[in-house]
């Protein structure tokens, strides 16, 4: 048996909101990363190649709000944001606040495996990629006008806007789970943060317990939405823990966090889940979420909408 799920950010993403030829492209754009993660689980491979191979083909889509299609922030930059983690071991790697990264998830996977530290920023970031000859960009690789009119939009409103959320945008923050055949679980969460974001501001995504966590005796979860919300609930975690402490069910754990405690502060957004049976859970509070997910018997979907 093994699963993977993937998500490209949750929103206000009505069908309203984009056209079918949009809608196509951008199933089009879950079904290929899902195919590219699914493979290597077909093929025996880990669970952590599995959602690192997931998130770099969503990053180097412009569709989705990470990598190449990271949103500018107030700088007129791209800052982005990725982390990953292995279930079996639970080491975890991430960064924060880096640009002209390629793939930020790959980078963040170095971070794990070839240092001694979970996270690193900006400069210091870049500068171990440089080290290990990540792939770097120049700045018009991240560059899309569409991305450039929002932030434009974003500071005359004069405001902070989650990808999605509001109307016209249609892109977000990627993320993949899986668990694998020899039953290992691992989670990596990829984004370019907020429209029109304060310079240095980071999100819950490079957060280990919040946008991304991975436990070989619980789940996998990667979260999307607006991300001082997630941190403050500590969203990923909670899922896992109340599943070792209570006992409550994935589904149970799910519902209970996006549903009741997020919304009760006021947190927008959603998450995918799977656990160690292989359960998948693709909850969200947002009027969309683009979202996928497939297991070894050829069970899955591909959804946007509510
Ligand atoms: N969680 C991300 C952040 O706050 C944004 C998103 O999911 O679209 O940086």
């Amino acid at each position: 048996m093994f699963t993977i799920a993937i998500h490209g950010g949750s929103g206000t993403i009505t069908r309203s909101d984009i056209t079918p030829e949009q809608e196509k492209t951008y199933r089009q754009a879950l079904e290929q990363a899902l195919v590219t993660g699914h493979a290597v689980l077909a093929n025996g491979g880990p669970a952590l190649d599995a959602v690192e191979q997931a998130v770099r083909s969503l990053e180097e889509n412009e569709l989705f709000n990470a990598g190449k299609g990271s949103v500018f922030s107030a700088a007129g930059k791209h800052e982005m944001d990725a982390s990953i983690m292995c279930g079996h071991t639970l080491k975890a790697g991430a960064v924060a606040g880096i640009s002209n990264i390629r793939n930020p998830v790959s980078l963040a996977r170095l971070v794990m495996e070839q240092s001694e530290n979970v996270l690193l920023m900006g400069r210091g970031a870049e500068e171990f990629a440089q080290l290990h000859n990540i792939p770097v960009e120049p700045d018009d690789y991240f560059y899309t006008d569409f991305r450039y009119h929002q932030l434009k939009e974003a500071q005359q409103a004069n405001k902070v806007w989650l990808d999605h959320s509001r109307t016209n945008t249609g892109k977000g923050t990627v993320g993949a789970v899986a668990l694998d055949q020899a039953g290992n679980l691992a989670a990596a969460t990829s984004t370019g943060g907020l429209t029109n974001k304060m310079y240095g501001r980071v999100g819950d995504t490079p957060i280990i317990g919040a946008g991304t966590y991975a436990n070989n005796q619980t789940c996998a979860v990667s979260c999307t939405g607006y991300g001082e919300f997630f941190i403050r609930a500590v969203v990923a975690y909670d899922i896992s823990c109340l599943m070792s402490y209570k006992g409550l069910s994935l589904k149970e754990a799910c519902d209970y966090v996006v549903r009741d405690k997020l919304k009760s502060i006021g947190g927008e957004g959603g998450l995918i889940a799977v656990d160690r049976a292989g359960n998948v859970e693709l909850p969200f509070n947002s009027e969309g979420m683009y979202r996928a997910w497939r297991n070894q018997p050829g069970a899955g979907d591909v959804a946007i909408f509510g």
